[in-house]
């Protein structure tokens, strides 16, 4: 394994594969540096906009469900024995419509129309359906006999006041929210989404649309990684840009401080060249600079920025700037946790077949850009380097090759993940 805690410099003069860290260090350190965001408070929020949260707790219901004994039909509430002679006609003594208020009980010998959903009299143990009787001057004929029970709905034969109608750690889905919706209940205890800042560096980087200068380009790592913090389940707190001038990050990050950030993330300004502005703020403040034997994606960093007074440090996970390094980072080191927070599925993985022969450098893991094909294969979508973000737009997976082979065939197995 190639050696780690290699830091800085002495990870990146030296470009021979076994100078990089592993990306299952990397993968590791980040892991553990995210553990205290596993430890989640509650917050409460309205059914309307629980969808997609975590419940903090098993969620009770303060009523039965259904809440009183109501028909499962149109047609006549009765006593079973007064209709088990059938056919007979009862008279019609009354009539109980949804939302009716409470009826009339039941005299034997007696029937009572009755809707869907609206309240059984009292003394009435069986719904005859309309469709087995025939009404005419205040009497009913009833064809066919009943058992005592049916076609009524018992309070609480769904669920009894007290029981949990959702388990602690679901993720709420509109099924959910019916249920909760049902109970009555319109405020439910989720568990907070971990907050994010997202930071772009680079001099270059004008907002998407803004004209562009010459050398110029849009920030697209920003909203890709916003959006990416998003779907796995976090709130973006800010999402900025800044020059590769450090006082200016220092002020975005303290700015993220200040939002209540508890993770922020940052694009570019970690490789080797000239104004490494993340490198140039924060090295000195600790920051763990790295190469990983990885393609693309290889420079990455970890470091933290003072907190509010009383408050710990933020953990700062520093991505690459190249638009296909930075998603894949993302991807490779934060958004499994973020996914386990927010109680969301894995990111799907499965093996393919490759169409094509592909090369792979040595000692490196590399993610190649694909597209599923039918039957089970994949493709390449253009080429390795990491500036392709139209191509990986135009992918639905990554390839993973691993750090030990160099070389497939087509035909080969390849693991893919989804993106
Ligand atoms: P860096 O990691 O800062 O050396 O940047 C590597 C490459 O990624 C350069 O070509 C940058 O212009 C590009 N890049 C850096 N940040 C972004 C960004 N936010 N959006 C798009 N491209 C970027
Ligand atoms: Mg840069």
């Amino acid at each position: 394994m190639a050696p780690h805690g290699s830091h800085g410099s002495s990870g990146s003069a030296d470009d021979s594969p076994s100078a990089r860290t592993s990306v299952d260090v990397h993968a590791a350190r980040v892991d553990a540096a995210l553990e205290p965001l596993r430890t989640r408070a509650l917050e409460s929020v309205e059914l309307a906009h629980a969808l997609g949260r975590v419940t903090f707790d098993d969620v009770r219901s303060p009523i039965d469900l259904p809440p009183f004994r109501n028909s499962q039909m149109d047609g006549y509430a009765v006593r079973a024995a007064d209709v088990a002679s059938a056919p007979v006609s009862l008279p019609v003594v009354a009539e109980v419509a949804a939302a009716a208020g409470a009826p009339a009980p039941l005299r034997p010998g007696t029937a009572v129309k009755i809707m869907t959903g609206a309240p059984v009299p009292e003394g009435a143990d069986t719904i005859v359906p309309v469709e087995d009787t025939l009404a005419a001057n205040d009497y009913v004929s009833i064809s066919r006999g009943r058992e005592a029970g049916e076609y009524i709905r018992e309070p609480g034969s769904d669920l009894r006041a007290g029981q949990a109608i959702v388990p602690w750690r679901t993720r709420l889905a509109s099924r959910h929210l019916a249920a909760l919706a049902a109970a009555g209940i319109t405020d439910v205890d989720v568990i907070d989404r971990v907050r994010i800042a997202v930071i772009s560096t680079g001099s270059e980087l004008v907002a998407p649309g803004e004209p562009l200068g010459p050398g110029q380009i849009p920030d697209s790592n920003g909203v890709a990684l916003a959006a990416a913090a998003e779907a796995a389940g976090a709130d973006v707190v800010l999402h900025a840009r800044t020059h590769d001038d450090p006082p200016q990050l220092a002020a975005l990050l303290d700015e993220a401080v200040a939002l209540g950030a508890e993770l922020i993330l940052t694009s570019g300004g970690i490789s080797m060249g000239d104004h490494e502005v993340v490198r140039e703020l924060l090295e000195p403040l600790g920051a763990v600079v790295d190469v990983l034997a990885m393609q693309p994606g290889g420079p990455q960093a970890l470091a933290s920025w003072p907190g509010l007074e009383g408050t710990a440090a933020v953990l700062v996970v520093c991505f690459p700037g190249n638009p296909v390094s930075s998603q894949l980072s993302f991807e490779l080191f934060v958004a499994p946790a973020l996914r386990e927070i927010a109680g969301l599925p894995e990111a799907g993985r499965e093996t393919r077949v490759l169409d094509s022969a592909v090369r792979s450098i040595t000692g490196r893991r590399q993610f190649l850009r694909g597209r599923r094909t039918d039957g089970g294969g994949v493709t390449t979508v253009a080429g390795p380097s990491s500036h392709l973000v139209a191509a990986l737009a135009a992918s639905d997976v990554l390839i993973v090759i691993p750090e030990d082979v160099t070389e497939l065939a087509a035909g080969d197995s390849v693991e893919t993940w989804e993106l």
